[in-house]
């Protein structure tokens, strides 16, 4: 039984072995003891077979692990302190010293700086490809590629790939694909369905859902999470927590309502700002307008939270000023909580680089969350009319 309902509410939760209680425990306990030499040695020598350790195994953690498994038609999945952890693991255990990946261009930054900074002190290179096309793939493998990096959308300009052909032509050449679908969550996306070997999310957004856990989710085939499992999350010690995992599960019990009301609220906000005088552009993968409109409804169940503007300014202190006057739309980065959120691009540009002319300048990027839309607009409305005046 695979349903949504029963993933989230039944999933991995033994229930007798707790007292009946709803909510299950959090099982607050670093270790875990033996009655026989012999089970102890069956452990050590499997430690992804029972509770030894909690840098290893620990049961809330694993009822974490089954649903969100479960929500990625996954074999299995390993939970991680980070969304930036979960990257790192997923890539390093698949790559050795001479090795090459191919990763879409623009991938979340913290990935970027692992491709830049970090594997190429293991002599690992990176190139970075335009992902909307299947033949820059095909162009960018080498006889030494071993990984395909994928974000599909991006957080920016929501940029897709092909998933399923990427898949395809991946598995022809031996490659393993991962793709980082936090965008989507499990929910709206399933790209272990279209082919990709491991898909990754960070937590931290959607899954968490009220911007107070920090974590990320790696899913794949068991061999693949027992690999992970038995040298990067031992030996990094980058596990989630007891609390984090139970905050989690917490968490994914009102995941498709939070998806649909956030969805509701935010087709509202596209159209406001479509239609608003100060807007350059809008970006949103299930707006018409979106450059792969076709392939975003073709793969994607839904699109929500995210969207990114192009105000027209012809000064930065325009953006300043609109950003600055938000009442209730916080500005930070992250997403995927309760709180609307903006960003401004400008903030990664110094001033004196400003380029009225170069649209990415001009791009704030906006998290719609659980508010009433009328409260949003509003508060657009006023931040709208103080820029008009900087
Ligand atoms: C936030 C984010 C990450 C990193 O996750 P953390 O939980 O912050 O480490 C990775 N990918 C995308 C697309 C993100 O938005």
């Amino acid at each position: 039984m695979n349903e949504l309902s029963y993933i989230l509410n039944e999933l991995g939760e033994d229930r007798d072995q707790y007292f009946r209680a709803i909510a299950p425990p959090i099982m607050q306990t670093s270790n875990f003891a033996f009655k026989k030499v012999d089970e102890l040695r069956k452990v050590f020598e499997d430690e992804f077979s029972n509770y030894l350790y909690s840098r290893g195994l620990n049961p809330t953690v694993d009822i974490l692990r089954q649903k969100l498994a479960a929500l990625d038609e996954a074999e299995d999945c390993l939970v991680f302190n980070s969304g930036a952890s979960a990257i790192f693991a997923s890539v390093f255990s698949n790559v050795q010293s001479g090795d090459h990946i191919v990763s879409v261009r623009s991938p979340y930054a913290w990935a970027q700086k692992m491709f830049d900074n970090v594997l190429p002190r293991f002599g690992i290179s990176t190139t970075y490809v335009d992902g909307t096309k299947i033949e820059n793939f095909e162009r960018a493998i080498l006889p030494n590629t071993k990984v395909i990096y994928l974000e599909s959308p991006n957080s920016w300009e929501f940029v897709l790939q092909d998933l399923q052909a990427v898949a395809e032509l991946a598995k022809a050449e031996n490659i393993t694909t991962i793709c980082d679908n936090s965008y989507c969550t499990p929910l709206y996306q399933k790209p272990i369905s279209l082919g990709i070997d491991m898909v990754l999310q960070s937590a931290t957004k959607f899954i968490g859902g009220h911007s107070d856990v920090v974590a990320g989710v790696l899913s794949g085939t068991r061999q693949m999470m027992k690999k992970i499992f038995d040298s990067e999350l031992l030996n990094m010690g980058n596990g989630i927590t007891p609390f984090n995992a139970w905050l989690l599960i917490r968490g994914l019990r009102t995941l498709p309502i939070r998806l649909e009301r956030i969805t509701a609220t935010t087709t509202k906000v596209v159209n406001y700002l479509k239609n608003h005088p100060q807007v350059e552009e809008v970006i949103f993968p299930f707006d018409s307008s979106f450059p792969q409109y076709d392939l975003a409804r073709k793969q994607m169940t839904g699109a929500c939270g995210l969207v990114t503007i192009v105000m027209k300014a012809e000064k930065m202190q325009q953006i300043v000023t609109f950003c600055e006057s938000l009442r209730h739309i916080l500005m930070a980065v992250s997403w995927g909580g309760h709180e609307s959120l903006a960003i401004p691009r400008c903030a990664s540009i110094l001033p004196e680089n400003f380029d009225a002319g170069n649209r990415e300048h001009k791009m704030i990027r906006f998290y719609v969350g659980l508010e009433e839309p009328d409260y949003l607009i509003a508060d657009f409305e006023q931040a709208f009319a103080s820029s008009a005046e900087a």
